[in-house]
């Protein structure tokens, strides 16, 4: 493809886009295909000969919409945002154009650099602990996803309670990992690929409100140390997937300092709410944490994937993850004055997804992303609102941001009509959680372009669903 065509081509593909987010109102927000009719619609084999780029562009439209599930519709409240916008789409084609490599500094000083500041604007930002800065004896880095960033947290604590023994010579079988009952299970993955063995991840117990108890992980790490094991890790959660509970991180931090023990906080979703002041008093405590991660990619109008993990001590993660084959040595790793994110994380290779976070927040400026986030949480807590006024439904959590965890009081049966009623519907995408054992529907609310009237239209969507299933 010349220049040229790419020209030619690469407008009329901003157009289709630009066009999709016109429309994207008019398709079903859920998918409506069953398994493999995608795959059944494609050609058996790969073509012999190069086909115009048109006839790629027809059959997106013809064969893959209908495969897509409309993340990006505002009436998409399913699961959790992974919102976009269009600053950070151009970040990402820019990324794409320069196809840059940034393992290294030197294999593309900007993408280093770029990516150190953006994350010491959001420590400023978000107002998180001075550690985290770059200037500190700490830092930031992009990881692909909070499930990674998890990952590293539980290497580098692995390292920091071995004195860096299990990189020689693997576990031991004595360390032992804890997280609330409610926590995500990209910890009991990490937990997993780490050695640890889940057997030595201990569930710890919530109240009421799905937070953990710090009395509940201080006993069970007595009984731990008692039985001769050593704690190692914990991980508390603001905003846990299921509910948003938040995790009462200065309690734990606490308990986790007197014994050493190292504390990741995992705010994938929730840490974004910290750009208004009003919402950070999620973060009391944050400053005794050892590691620290949130999305961009849910709620910060960033396109997937960017998950910005910061560490209190970036030499332990550094020790943890360093690997340095000859091929990849060179003056300015030498010279010691530089950073080479390779050494942040399990990959060697890395994308320059600074760009696109750049963009969002220079585009928005702290203004704008403030006032979508408010909006979203005013959105969540006047849904909130129907729901406590209504005599057939209750909410089944707190709701103390943007997610609001309810049910039809007729039982679980009738919960799951609703929510089935209403996806088939494609009218809106409304997804599930158990909690206490009941079936408790989820309405997440950040998509970037939601409004007041796509909510108002999902309740009424919602009770009128309830009243045909009753
Ligand atoms: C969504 C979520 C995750 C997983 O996020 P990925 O970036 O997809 O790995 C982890 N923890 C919490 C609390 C989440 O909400």
């Amino acid at each position: 493809m010349t220049p040229e065509e790419f020209r030619r081509q690469g407008k009329a593909v901003v157009d289709w886009i630009a066009d999709y987010y016109e429309k994207v109102e008019s398709f079903p927000v859920m998918a409506q295909v069953k398994p493999g009719a995608i795959r059944a619609s494609l050609s058996k084999s790969a073509p012999r000969q190069g086909e115009p780029f048109e006839s790629m562009m027809r059959d997106v439209e013809k064969l893959i919409l209908p495969g897509i599930t409309h993340w990006q519709s505002p009436n998409f409240f399913g699961f959790f945002p992974s919102n976009t916008s269009f600053p950070s789409i151009m970040g990402e084609m820019l990324s794409a154009g320069l196809g840059v490599q940034g393992m290294l500094w030197a294999t593309s000083p900007a993408c280093t650099e770029l990516e150190t500041h953006v994350l010491d604007w959001l420590v400023q930002m978000l107002d998180l602990p001075r550690k985290f800065l770059s200037t500190s004896a700490g830092g930031g880095v992009i990881q692909d996803t909070a499930s990674n960033s998890s990952l590293c947290a539980v290497l580098a604590a692995r390292e920091r309670a071995t004195r860096y023994a299990s990189n020689e010579r693997g576990c031991d079988g004595k360390l032992v990992a804890y997280t609330s009952a409610q926590a995500h299970s990209s910890i009991e993955k990490g937990v997993k690929i780490a050695g640890i063995g889940r057997e030595n991840l201990r569930l710890i117990d919530v109240d009421g409100n799905f937070a953990m108890k710090p009395e509940a992980l201080d006993a069970q790490l007595q009984r731990d140390i008692a039985a001769g094991r050593t704690p190692f890790f914990v991980c508390t959660t603001l905003g846990t997937t299921s509910s948003n509970a938040m995790d009462p991180v200065r309690a734990i931090a606490r308990i986790c300092g007197e014994r050493n023990v190292w504390l990741h906080v995992d705010a994938a979703m929730s840490g974004t709410a910290a750009l208004c002041p009003e919402f950070r008093s999620i973060h009391d405590g944050l400053e005794l944490s050892d590691s620290y991660c949130f999305n961009p990619h849910k709620w910060m109008f960033t396109n997937f994937d960017c998950d910005c993990f910061y560490v209190a001590d970036r030499n332990g993660l550094i020790r943890t993850m360093s690997v340095l084959p000859e091929y990849l040595r060179n003056k300015a790793t030498e010279s010691g004055a530089v950073v080479d994110y390779r050494d942040w994380h399990v990959q060697l290779g890395r994308r320059f997804r600074a760009l696109k976070l750049w963009f969002v927040i220079r585009y928005y400026g702290v203004e704008g992303l403030q006032h979508h986030i408010r909006r979203h949480v005013e959105l969540a807590q006047e849904f909130a609102s129907w729901v406590r006024a209504d005599k057939d439904f209750e909410l089944a959590a707190p709701a103390p941001l943007n997610l609001v965890c309810f049910r039809h009081r007729g039982g679980d049966e009738i919960n799951q009509h609703i929510m089935d009623r209403v996806n088939q519907s494609g009218a809106m995408y409304l997804t599930h959680t158990r909690l206490r054992d009941k079936l408790v529907l989820r309405m997440s609310i950040g998509q970037t372009n939601t409004e007041l009237r796509h909510v108002e239209r999902a309740w009424k969507c919602i009770r009128e669903a309830a009243a045909a299933s009753a």
